[in-house]
């Protein structure tokens, strides 16, 4: 009889951080890099930070396929039919549709396309229609798999593009694969999105004051999502022990500190990647790889301890 072996599931990695410029981006690329030698696993870089989308400026992957991401949204098929019953006024918490002198008006530019509008509509005045959101990008690199959403010049709702990316990646994604996302910056609804899609999250922090302050409102911002979290301090410095100190009162392991080193700054600027900066940052990052991808486990035995 034929056995068919279970294909373990892959880790879902977001890489975030409270503010942008500390790094997220060049540690996500570094770890895409080397993931599959130093793990022996397939990876997917997922880059989600869909305002201003730059992971494929380091990993230059080849990209093979695009498509257009479309929001669902009402629109008017007939407003003479209209009831004037104001249930889709009334259900939509964001303003997006009135109904004036007996007429339905939608704006769909504020639309979150949640479709209630539509259940609720009772004479079918209202339609499904769509709104453009962006472009999905899929590709690969020599060493991982590519996703990127690239958000519509205009477009002020990025949530709805990351859940799209998000959505196509269960899709693009090889059975067993571990998956690394590079998150928005920040901790609104953007980067909120993208991470709870993950299973796990890497914080990359700076030892600054302004990347200290941003630091906390991260792990407050994340911690109610009860995902494993760790820490990656990036450009180490005078404030490190700050930093140490901080994630030591929120339980959080730091699994590897990369200092601000000219080393590190010369190779980035010939667009090179971390672990391509010499035999050390080449280590810090395999052995970053190795605990990340053992950080759901070791999460469970901490709370278990
Ligand atoms: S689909 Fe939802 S968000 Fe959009 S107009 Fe209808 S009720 Fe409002
Ligand atoms: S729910 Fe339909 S019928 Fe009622 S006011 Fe809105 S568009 Fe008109």
């Amino acid at each position: 009889m034929a056995m068919t072996r279970a294909v373990k599931k892959g880790l879902r990695l977001a890489i975030a951080s409270g503010k942008g410029g500390t790094g997220k981006t060049t540690v996500t690329a570094a770890l895409a890099s080397i993931w599959s030698q130093a793990l022996c696993r397939p990876v997917v870089a997922v880059d989600c930070d869909v305002e201003e989308p730059n992971l494929h400026l380091f990993l230059r992957p080849v990209i093979r396929r695009a498509e257009t991401a479309k929001l669902e949204v009402p629109m008017v098929a007939e407003a003479a039919l209209c009831a004037d019953c104001a249930a889709c006024r009334e259900l939509c918490q964001f303003g997006a549709v009135t109904v004036m002198a007996g007429k339905p008006l939608v704006f769909p530019e504020m639309c979150h396309g949640c479709g209630g509008c539509l259940a609720v509509c009772p004479t079918g005045v209202l339609v499904a229609g769509s709104r453009e959101l962006g472009r999905i990008e899929e590709g690969a690199t020599e060493t991982a798999s590519y996703l990127a959403g690239r958000l519509r010049i205009g477009e002020a709702q990025s949530p709805p593009l990351i859940r799209a990316v998000l959505a196509r990646l269960n899709k693009v994604a090889e059975p067993g694969a571990d998956v690394l996302i590079d998150a928005p910056p920040g901790v609104s609804c953007p980067a909120v999105t993208t991470v709870s899609g993950a299973d796990a999250v890497l914080l990359v922090a700076e030892p600054t004051p302004f990347g200290i302050h941003d630091f906390e409102l991260a792990v407050e911002a994340f911690t109610p999502l009860h995902k494993p979290m760790a820490v990656v301090i990036n450009r180490s410095g005078p404030g490190t022990p700050e930093l140490l100190a901080l994630c030591r009162g929120h339980n959080l392991p730091v699994l590897a500190e990369i200092a601000s080193d000219r080393t590190v700054a010369e190779t980035y600027a010939r667009g090179g990647l971390l672990h391509e900066a010499g035999a050390h940052y080449r280590a810090v990052c395999f052995a970053l790889a190795r605990s990340l991808a053992e950080l759901p486990q070791t999460a469970r035995e901490a709370a278990h301890a």
